[in-house]
């Protein structure tokens, strides 16, 4: 029986992807050697860096004015390193506190000696509007694209006077987002690109500036001088991102597997909204595709759920422990029969506990 991994992250990846990845662990191109084992400096990996870079900035549309940075340390280590990389000019920088990793975000600028960090946070129960009477002079205004824990998504980005920065971690490639209304993307590879162990940073080259008291593998115009490699680069990572934008281009891109992501989520949250025992309270125009939170509103029946869709093989519904309930993470590599096995399992489930009804939190 076939296994579906909802999980939020590290994520499914698709299946070409893996077994591609069980011959090139034995012998990478005919080398003899395995992807694991190949020299960062030899041109086995050159020529495959630039294919990856080169795949990515097309099913961006990246133009030449960005520099495209491969790094390590995940998510997490570019909330500090953006700012002490573009926060140089005001020492003043503001964001959008759109739910947890927005607050980690935060937490981290906040950290760094001498900047000021404004913090919008949401006046009702909307996200905070990036539409703001912002403070002037400011090196950034930051966002979450898509919040993982909270299953809510900017799908609208307004033009503002300020440069704009977000982490885009879970829903990059997932839908189509302009890169020219950005001063600088982020996202962690787990999600919609790979595997951990990587980070994608993509940043106007106009903003970059040599950060001499930085590590270099935190000073991004060091990185983009050495092209990601001032150090050994997390190559595997590098490499199964490489497979899965191969892959990716075959479902006919961002544009194609945006049509795909939004099918597959809308047979979800058509069930769940007419569901007497499933609820999900989040505003239509604000619904995350890539992670699709409801529950029962009994933390007793959600669990129960979680054990029987496990019993079927449908794994990681569990919400974050954050929040409770279910998260079913809908990301590119999910394929629709998943999506179709889950909403069979809520059917049976419902149907199944006719006397419980949903209560909203
Ligand atoms: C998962 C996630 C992160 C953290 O990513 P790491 O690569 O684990 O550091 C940051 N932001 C968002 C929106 C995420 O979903």
């Amino acid at each position: 029986m076939d296994v579906y991994n909802f999980s939020a992250g590290p994520s499914v990846l698709p299946n070409e992807v893996k077994q591609q990845i069980t011959k090139d662990i034995i012998s990478y191109q005919n080398s003899g050697m395995s992807i694991l084992e190949i020299s960062h400096r030899s041109s086995l990996y050159t020529d495959m860096l630039a294919k990856v870079q080169a795949d990515l900035r097309d099913l961006m549309k990246i133009s030449d004015e960005y520099a495209v940075l491969f790094l390590p340390g995940g998510a997490t280590l570019q909330f500090t390193n953006l700012a002490l990389n573009l926060a140089t000019k005001f020492n003043h920088v503001a964001y959008l506190n759109s739910g947890h990793w927005a607050q980690k975000a935060i937490d981290a600028a906040k950290k760094v000696p001498g900047l000021q960090v404004d913090v919008i946070d949401s006046t009702n129960e909307y996200l905070p509007d990036i539409n703001q009477n912002w403070s002037p002079q400011l090196d950034y205004v930051h966002l979450t694209t898509n919040n993982t824990i909270e299953g809510t998504t900017y799908h609208q980005i307004p033009e503002l006077n300020e440069p704009l920065v977000a982490d885009m971690s879970s829903n990059i490639l997932a839908q189509p987002y302009d890169v020219n209304q950005f001063d600088l993307i982020y996202a962690g590879a787990q999600k919609n690109m790979g595997i951990a162990g990587l980070a994608i940073v993509i940043v106007k080259k106009e903003r970059l500036k040599d950060m001499t008291n930085l590590s270099d593998v935190m000073n991004f115009w060091l990185e983009e001088k050495k092209n990601s490699e001032p150090n050994t680069p997390p190559v595997f990572s590098i490499y199964v991102a490489g497979l899965v934008f191969d892959w990716l281009k075959k479902q006919g891109g961002v544009a194609g597997i945006y049509q795909q992501n939004k099918a597959q989520a809308k047979m979800l949250y058509d069930y769940i909204d007419q569901s007497n025992l499933f609820g999900n309270q989040v505003k239509q125009a604000e619904r995350s595709l890539t992670n699709i939170v409801f529950s029962t509103g009994n933390s007793e029946l959600d669990k129960e759920f979680i054990a029987e869709a496990a019993d079927e093989q449908l794994i990681s519904l569990a919400g974050h422990r954050l929040v409770g309930g279910m998260r079913a993470s809908l990301y590119n590599a999910m394929p629709t029969s998943g999506v179709e096995k889950l909403l069979s399992v809520m059917q049976k489930f419902e149907q199944n506990h006719k006397g419980d009804h949903y209560v909203r939190n």
